[in-house]
């Protein structure tokens, strides 16, 4: 089933606006097993959407347009759409009643002419409610035809319509069990190295689509098959997670940080962070995860010498003979953070985001992440390439993927893990001094 999307808006196309929905769609019916087939951006313009939907209507079983419904003059795609699909707008009460009690909850008043433009509704289109807003969604079904899905553009309307109206509607068709393309997450290894033994392990599994996708401290593979072979997909998913062995995420985590907070939680263990470059992203990545209070404890941004002094107890000597981004203050700073705030787990960082305050030894991008989990406690120096942004985002997500090794490292007097902690012969050691995407 080919499904398009048209983005409509001039603030997507000029930069003012992300298409996060587009993202999000994607994500969601990537996940569902049906991918998007392809995405059309165009501005607010009659000619420009009539173009996009006739050339989407060619190939597509479903065509979704994101945006434009809502009552100002450069709202247009409802009428478009109308026009070229030959269906008449009628007004319907059900939906004028609906927006009016929406505006009666948020105790907002529109001008009438605002509610009659939103409670147009092609002939013969089902309403798909809106419970964040005032446009509803529209869905014109048409027998052996394309269907046409018209949802709202803010994200907080248009989200919730995607997961209760649209991926039902377009899921119906498909088994759930065959939908579902399977994914494994591998923490702290290169893109490249993911590949080498993604190839090494699935070599005898002809006909398996695999995708590919690396983000700072994690990377997905996503594993389909054009022909809904579940029992391929079940099977090579299986491998995978054996070949990489604890490097690969449970399933239900999305990134490493996700990992952490379970292992952690598991434990009834707390998290500090004191942060230097990052300046407060390892707590934000934290504090971002739902029920973060049950195993976050808090996070100090020492960014200047005097606080990590002051705060944490680094020593005037350790700055002196080393330089704040040193292995020796970073360990300073994971102990001052330990010995003050009683935790069991902690995250240091210091490093050098740029573009100023590199030397011939450290240069732009040189970060001295340290992760403590008891009594296992590793400080390592990585070089990470690009800009400011880039550099406090990877050393953000490094930090995560250190503290989830070391977590998993078995005490001493424990007994050996069942699951082993070293990924199987074919798939190479993560060498956590390289960069890591
Ligand atoms: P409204 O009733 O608010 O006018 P609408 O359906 O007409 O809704 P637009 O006017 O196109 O939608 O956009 C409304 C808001 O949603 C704008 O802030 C716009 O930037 C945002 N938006 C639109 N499309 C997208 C998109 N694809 N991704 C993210 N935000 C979007
Ligand atoms: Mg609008």
């Amino acid at each position: 089933m080919l499904v398009s999307v048209i983005s409509v808006g001039n603030e997507l196309l000029n930069g003012d606006t992300l298409n996060t929905n587009l993202a999000y769609l994607g994500e969601r019916l990537a996940d569902a097993g049906v991918p998007l087939h392809r995405e059309t951006c165009v501005p607010d313009d009659r000619e420009a959407i009539r173009a996009a939907l006739s050339h989407a209507l060619i190939d597509s079983a479903a065509v979704i347009t994101i945006g434009g419904l809502g009552p100002t003059t450069d709202d247009l795609t409802r009428t478009v759409v109308a026009e070229t699909l030959g269906l008449a707008l009628h007004e319907d009460p059900d939906v004028a009643a609906a927006i009016r009690a929406y505006l009666a909850r948020c105790a907002v008043s529109i001008p009438p002419e605002a509610i009659r433009l939103q409670s147009l509704v092609p002939a013969a289109a089902q309403v798909l409610p809106n419970p964040n807003g005032t446009a509803p969604g529209l869905c014109c079904q048409r027998p052996g035809q394309a269907t046409v899905i018209m949802l709202p553009g803010p994200p907080a309307e248009f989200r919730p319509m995607v997961d209760d109206a649209v991926l039902p509607r377009l899921l119906q068709a498909v088994p759930p069990s065959l939908q579902r393309p399977r994914v494994v997450r591998v923490a702290g290894l290169a893109e490249s190295r993911v590949e080498a033994c993604v190839q090494a392990t699935l070599l005898p599994l002809p006909g398996l689509q695999v995708a590919y996708c690396a983000k700072p401290g994690c990377v997905t593979v996503r594993l389909s098959d054009p022909c809904h072979r579940a029992d391929l997909l079940d099977t090579a998913a299986t491998r995978l997670r054996q070949a990489f062995a604890a490097l690969a995420l449970p399933p239900d985590c999305l990134t490493p940080a996700d990992h952490v907070a379970q292992l952690l939680q598991a434990r009834g263990w707390y998290l500090a962070a004191a942060e230097s470059c990052t300046g407060g992203l390892v707590a934000a990545a934290a504090t971002d995860i739902p029920g973060s209070s049950a195993w976050f404890a808090g996070a100090l941004v020492t960014y200047s010498n005097e606080w990590k002094q002051t705060l944490l107890g680094v020593r005037q000597q350790t700055l002196d003979a080393h330089g704040a981004v040193s292995e020796a203050v970073v360990r300073e700073m994971l102990a001052g953070l330990r010995a003050r705030f009683g935790v069991r787990a902690a995250i240091a960082i210091s490093g050098i985001a740029g573009p100023a305050g590199a030397t011939p030894d450290k240069p732009v991008g040189t970060v001295c992440v340290g992760v403590c989990a008891d009594a296992v406690t590793t400080v390592t120096r990585l070089q990470f390439p690009g800009n400011r942004h880039s550099v406090r985002e990877r050393a953000t997500a490094m930090a995560f993927v250190l503290l989830r090794t070391a977590l998993l490292q078995p005490p001493a007097s424990c007994p050996p893990p069942v699951v082993p902690l070293t990924p199987s012969p074919c798939c190479p050691e993560p060498r956590h001094v390289q960069p890591v995407q």
